[in-house]
């Protein structure tokens, strides 16, 4: 097989032209190509009055060595790409191994745990998704929070309900297992090729419940509704544990994938010794524009093509204080949602379906906090600092989970706003317009200031004045990393405990977080037989 890279279209060429161009790359005949298949497809906006598609293309062709012995430029042999099962290990498991969190470090691991006969228990604390969405709409719809099951906790982990962004910055093999799985579930075959894949919640919902399916016909067990509430844990080693219902479960051997909002069982491993420490995250506010502005901005007379679909962005910052600024988890087309799990605390963020066909794009913005701001020196003062700012939120919102709202042109000049303008919050529950600067210290404030002039400089539009802020984006990373040894991926201090994912601070997003669960469960696998 070979890979030639950097084939051009132009944005009114259809895809089929890639073919032609192969042939005349490769200078050969049509009769002379087995196959091909796009291997990766991108857009290309850099250069004013012009877009082209740039692809790189796996071709099967008779002569190949013959065509590689001609050396042309881009062409060369294809890597190969498989992903390779670990090799199981020779030390006894006496007890089937435990996935704690079904999100998409717990949902990975526990997959290849079952395709290599490992027959994990899964134990997840919210409900599967057919039930989730239900307690999701009664909160979008009546502010009625479930604490057990909402966009943070449930089957499928806190990417259910979001843009289903699959891009991920870890260079990683692993990477292209976690979509090939995907689309195994149900995802769109493009996510494999597509240099931003996406698949959007309505998909996101369908592919969660196929991959519990396939762990349970491989023979494993996903129990909703199953909140570990402690860990039996005598010598340094892991024994089992407790569930909320009182129920014991042993096993010497748990994958700790629990996301970065369980914060009663971040508490739980404290109180048991399990090594942990603050780590720097980020918070701020979600921000909202017409999609149309973006897509004029990042488009230009070529915005609304149908082969583009909805712009996005990605925009950094360095404030005069050193902080960096930046936008996270964009959703183009899509609308800002509560997505709080504790009551009495607010919290934003944004999801899309797969059209992204919705009026308003909106993105995090937000700015890097440390472990000196959270004003104590203790593992967890940073989900301290965290609920301090929700609550806030919940407070300035009017204590009945509408978020806290201001208009771009208000906050820069220091005023409260009073009413929304020609963005409409997409914000379900609803918005009270207030002043944000009441919500954040002063350093959160002038950096987002800050940033947003300076962001205007490469959206054009993007300090608009009647741009929406909504806060708090309090959830954009963990607070506290779960230390693990480099090798074993276990527990500093607690064998047996392999801390994974977002929530252990190893990952952020939703395929670097299915990449970390493969590389946890690999290392139960390559040490351990099957039970
Ligand atoms: P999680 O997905 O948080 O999963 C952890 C699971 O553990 C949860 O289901 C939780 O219920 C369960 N759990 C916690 N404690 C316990 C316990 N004690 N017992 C049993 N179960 C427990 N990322 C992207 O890459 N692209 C996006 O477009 C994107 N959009 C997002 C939109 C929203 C609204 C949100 C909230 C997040 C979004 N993210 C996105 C981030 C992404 O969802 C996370 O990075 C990813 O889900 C982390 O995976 P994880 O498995 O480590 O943790």
């Amino acid at each position: 097989m070979l890979r030639i890279s950097q084939i051009k279209t132009s944005i009114d060429e259809p895809v089929e032209k890639v073919k032609e161009l192969l042939l005349k790359k490769l200078k050969i005949q049509e009769s002379d190509l087995i196959s091909y298949r796009i291997y990766k497809e991108s857009i290309d906006a850099r250069h004013r009055g012009e877009i082209n598609f740039i692809y790189t293309v796996d071709v099967e062709v008779k002569n190949e060595v013959k065509i590689l012995k001609r050396k042309i430029k881009n062409v060369s042999p294809s890597p190969d790409l498989k992903y390779k099962n670990p090799h199981p290990g020779t030390e006894p498991m006496a007890h089937r191994p435990l996935v704690i969190g079904f999100g998409p470090a717990g949902m990975f691991s526990a997959l290849l745990l079952a395709q290599m006969g490992y027959r994990p228990i899964v134990l997840e604390r919210g409900q599967k998704v057919e039930e989730r969405v239900k307690s999701i709409e009664d909160f979008w719809k009546k502010g009625k929070l479930n604490p057990a099951s909402n966009v943070q906790f449930g089957e499928g982990g806190a990417g259910t309900f979001s843009d289903g962004k699959l891009t991920s910055r870890v260079r990683d093999l692993r990477g292209r297992k976690v979509l090939e799985e995907f689309v195994k579930a149900g995802a769109p075959e493009d996510i494999l090729y597509k240099a931003h894949p996406h698949v959007g919640t309505d998909l996101l919902r369908d592919i969660v419940k196929n991959i519990r399916e396939q762990i349970i016909a491989l023979g494993g067990e996903v129990l909703f509704d199953s909140q570990v509430a402690s860990f039996l844990i005598e010598k340094n080693k892991l024994q089992g544990i407790v569930l909320k219902n009182g129920q014991k479960i042993f096993s010497n051997h748990a994958i700790l994938a629990i996301g970065h909002s369980a914060r009663d069982t971040f508490a739980e491993l404290y109180d048991k010794g399990v090594n942990m420490t603050a780590k720097p995250f980020a918070v701020g506010v979600r921000i909202e524009h017409p999609q149309s502005l973006i897509n004029k901005a990042q488009y230009k007379e070529f915005a609304e093509h149908p082969r583009l679909g909805a712009a996005e962005y990605r925009l950094t910052h360095k404030a005069s204080s050193g902080r960096g600024v930046y936008t996270f988890c964009m959703c183009p087309g899509g609308l800002v949602v509560p997505a709080a799990s504790e009551e009495g605390r607010l919290v934003t963020n944004g999801m899309s379906e797969h059209a992204r066909s919705e009026e308003n794009a909106n993105s995090g913005l937000l700015v890097q906090v440390f472990p000196e701001d959270f004003g104590k020196d203790h593992p967890l003062a940073g989900v301290e600092f965290q609920r301090q700012l929700e609550e806030k939120a919940f407070d300035l919102g009017g204590k009945n989970y509408k978020a806290p709202a201001q208009l771009v042109g208000d906050f820069l000049e220091d005023k409260a706003s009073t009413q929304t303008g020609e963005v409409t919050p997409s914000y379900a529950l609803g918005v009270t317009p207030t002043d944000l600067r009441q919500l954040f210290p002063e350093y959160i404030t002038s950096s987002i200031k800050e940033a947003l002039l300076g962001f205007d400089k490469k959206i054009e539009g993007f300090a608009m004045p009647d741009a929406v802020m909504t806060g708090v984006e309090s959830r954009s990373s963990s607070p506290v990393r779960i230390n693990r040894d480099e090798e074993s991926f276990q527990s500093l201090s607690t064998e047996g405990i392999y801390p994974s994912g977002e929530g252990a601070g190893f990952a952020g997003g939703i395929v670097s977080a299915a990449i970390d669960g493969l590389k946890c469960a690999e290392q139960m696998i390559s040490t351990f037989a099957r039970p």
